[in-house]
């Protein structure tokens, strides 16, 4: 048994310690998107494999016989990737994703939306001072706001200069409630957008949002792919891999 466990999650780290604790051959990959990452334990490979052809060669010359994609799930592109290489190769492919936040107490009052171009039309309908939390490969989407005052936290800074009113925290959490509420109110926000990344790690905003009532703009979950054996947890995983 050799398991390629597609990261960049805490979950991914978390299932890459408990199959070093109990002997078996892994190897995490990660994107290399962040200058730091936060690195699991045990042999990890760092950067992209050059699309499903790639990722087809380096399961079959590194005799993989199985991938975890315990990828974000926004991490859409690698998902799709990880199932077509599977599948052409012959590995089974397993989905360890986090569930998202919809059994929130607060998930009923907050503003679901589809995409971050509803996203962006729904926070403009409820406030004028947004703090955004959807991820620096979004920020795109919001470039209309460039005359707002618009608060933006991202894991690793963006490479194109943000507009000279935007105020960027460059941070990765965890946070807790009472440091969010600060925020929150030393920004003066007054719409929150987020997406449905769900966990615990960034979770506190949520409930610093109700504590003020800045109203919540939610980007909804990609749909996974059709027939990928999915389970919320890292003992899920490693119970279908038999372990
Ligand atoms: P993506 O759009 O689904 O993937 C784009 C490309 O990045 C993939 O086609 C692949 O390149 C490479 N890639 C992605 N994940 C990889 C991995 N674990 N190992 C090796 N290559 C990987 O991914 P993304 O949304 O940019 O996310 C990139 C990474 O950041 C993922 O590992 C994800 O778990 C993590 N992350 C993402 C988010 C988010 O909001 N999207 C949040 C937190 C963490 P090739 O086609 O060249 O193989």
């Amino acid at each position: 048994m050799r398991i390629l466990v597609l990261g960049g999650t805490s979950e991914a780290r978390a299932l890459a310690a408990a199959l070093v604790d109990r002997g078996v051959d892994v190897v995490s990959s990660l994107a290399g998107r962040v200058t730091r990452p936060r690195l699991p334990v045990g042999e990890v490979r760092i950067g992209g494999y050059g699309g499903v052809e790639g990722l087809r060669d380096y399961l079959r010359e590194g005799a993989l016989t199985h991938v975890v994609d315990a990828t974000h799930p926004f991490a859409t592109t690698m998902t799709a990737h990880a199932v077509a290489a599977g599948a052409a190769e012959g590995v089974p492919v397993i989905r360890l994703a986090r569930p998202g936040w919809s059994e929130h107490p607060d998930a009923s009052s907050w503003h679901w939306v589809e995409d971050y171009a509803q996203a962006r039309t729904r926070v403009e309908s409820l406030g004028r001072r947004p703090f955004v939390t959807t991820g620096r490969q979004t920020l795109g989407h919001f470039a209309a706001w460039r005359d707002h005052r618009v608060l933006v936290r991202v894991v690793e800074p963006p490479s194109d200069p943000l507009p000279p009113r935007w105020t960027t925290v460059v941070d990765r959490g965890p946070y807790a409630v009472e440091e969010e509420r600060r925020l929150l109110a030393g920004h003066g926000v007054d719409v929150l957008v987020t997406k449905d990344s769900g966990g615990t790690y960034t979770a506190a905003k949520l409930t610093a949002a109700a504590h003020v009532a800045v109203p919540v703009v939610v980007v909804a979950r990609p749909a996974a792919p059709a027939g990928l054996h999915e389970t919320p947890t890292v003992q899920g995983t490693l119970d279908a891999l038999g372990l």
